[in-house]
């Protein structure tokens, strides 16, 4: 089968461009076999490489990215690897019980598998910590969506610690949160520090990675499976497919899959006086209490000490979005700034980015064999961070017959349900972003 769309990923992948430039791995250039095919090299195309090669370490396995590790999604991201429900087209984030009580199992089961990676590969804490996170509030609005948050939580019996107007102020160094949600089982991420340790592990384990090696197409070749790129061929046994939303380009999900990009910036560094006259603390993250509103980062590391805002959510079913959106994006993410730090007029954005995101119209992932010897670990639903780590190690258990209580609850959520005929599916989802983003109001 030929893949009919190839990922393209809107403006700079800024967490790579301000760390130390790597060289790029040389891409697939010749006909060869293996046991196993990783096709994506993200959060999930790097757990299950490592997973496979835990459980089957004579195997040769091959990993095919069409980009450069950490400079698609997975290094496009916010990186909050959160570990409570984190439902973004909820009004509160979470929604049912039991479904919230399994997600956190889930998660957290990422989160640890992550942990006990770079602990392993030796990656910095700048790369991963357990820092918790915090639903931030400008607006009355936004406190009563915390104070709904809450409720949940208190429902999952999950510790939590509200903060006041001064605490707030004491972390972040302005004064525009009014409230804050504290919970502290969220890792942050530098995403490309991350992602190069991963990769560099998996290396170290003899896996084969191949950077600018889109696969054009996947076919069957008598009881194997052969992926083509544009200068070679790998033919294994067995594929796991962890491309997240282009597996629909694969042919598979036609018609159930959400596109949609969100977008990030990030300032230059700040100089001495810069961040003396912000003072707070010098790494934070702050997710918005308002679903729709504007995720927030302060950075203090090799890159710099920096600021990143993202906001602003599209509905592209293409998988593409243009130069003009990201100029309009960058323009809200600038006043997003300037309303939170006025006292920083001079600080201006360096880099501004999209990413996408691949959500299903019920909220459940597409994970399991999904044809003879082809396995999914596709749709996190946009926390992908260790939705994507968790899928992806668990793809590799399944395929290789390792059973567990977690495979089980995987295997267990529904089938992803359909979309609305085109333009309906356009036109809903984007009025929905909208009106979302529109009483978002000051949180934006
Ligand atoms: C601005 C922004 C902020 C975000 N913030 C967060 C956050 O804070 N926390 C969180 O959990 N998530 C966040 N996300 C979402 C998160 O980045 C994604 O959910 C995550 O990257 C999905 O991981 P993945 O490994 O499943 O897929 P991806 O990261 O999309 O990786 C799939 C890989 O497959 C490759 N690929 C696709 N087609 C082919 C092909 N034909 N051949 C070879 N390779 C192919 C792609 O190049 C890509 O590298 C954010 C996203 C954006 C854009």
């Amino acid at each position: 089968m030929k893949v009919t769309r190839l990922p393209v990923d809107p403006g700079p992948a800024a967490w790579s461009e301000i760390l130390n430039p790597v060289p790029v791995r040389a891409p697939l250039a010749e006909d060869c076999t293996a046991d196993w095919i990783i096709i994506g090299a993200g959060f999930a195309g790097l757990s299950a490489a490592q997973r496979l090669s835990e459980l089957c370490p004579n195997a040769n396995i091959v990993v095919l990215e069409a980009s450069r590790v950490a400079y698609g999604p997975a290094g496009r991201n916010s990186g909050f690897m959160i570990d409570l429900p984190h439902d973004l087209s909820s009004k509160n984030y979470s929604g049912d019980t039991d479904k919230d009580r399994l997600e956190i199992r889930l998660n957290r089961a990422g989160i640890a598998y992550a942990k006990s990676l770079c602990a392993r590969f030796g990656a910095s804490d700048e790369a991963f910590t357990l820092s918790g996170k915090i639903n931030g509030a400008i607006t009355s609005r936004g406190v009563h969506h915390n104070d709904a948050y809450a409720r949940c939580l208190d429902a999952l019996h999950e510790p939590y610690e509200r903060l006041g107007a001064g605490r707030m102020r004491e972390l972040t160094g302005t004064e525009s949160y009014i409230d804050g949600l504290f919970t502290p089982g969220t890792a942050m991420i530098q995403p490309a520090a991350y992602l190069r340790s991963l990769a560099d592990g998996i290396e170290s384990n003899a896996v084969r990675l191949y950077e600018l090696s889109p696969v054009v197409e996947l076919n069957r070749v008598g009881s194997s499976w052969q992926a083509r790129t544009s200068k070679g061929t790998v033919t294994a046994a067995k594929v796991i497919l962890c491309v997240n939303g282009h597996l629909q380009s694969f042919g598979f999900q036609q018609r159930k899959l959400m596109h949609v990009f969100t977008y990030a910036s990030m300032t230059r560094r700040m100089n001495a006086q810069e961040i003396m006259t912000l003072a707070g603390k010098r790494n934070w993250g702050i997710t918005p209490a308002d679903p729709l509103g504007t995720t927030v980062r302060r950075i203090s590391g090799d890159g710099g000490d920096r600021i990143i805002i993202r906001n602003r959510a599209t509905f592209d079913s293409s998988m593409v979005v243009d130069d003009t959106r990201l100029k309009a994006v960058a323009k809200q993410h600038a006043k997003s700034f300037k309303n939170r730090f006025p006292m920083l007029p001079k600080l201006d954005m360096e880099y501004c980015w999209g990413g996408r995101l691949c959500l299903s119209r019920n909220n459940v992932p597409v994970f399991g064999e999904i044809d003879n010897g082809v396995y999914s670990a596709c749709c996190q639903n946009g926390l992908g961070t260790v939705k994507g780590t968790i899928a992806g190690k668990l793809a590799a258990e399944l395929a290789c017959g390792v059973p567990s209580e977690l495979l089980d609850h995987m295997n267990s959520v529904a089938e992803t349900k359909a979309l609305p005929p085109e333009p309906l599916a356009t036109l809903g989802a984007t009025a929905m972003l909208r009106w979302g983003e529109f009483k978002a109001g000051q949180e934006l």
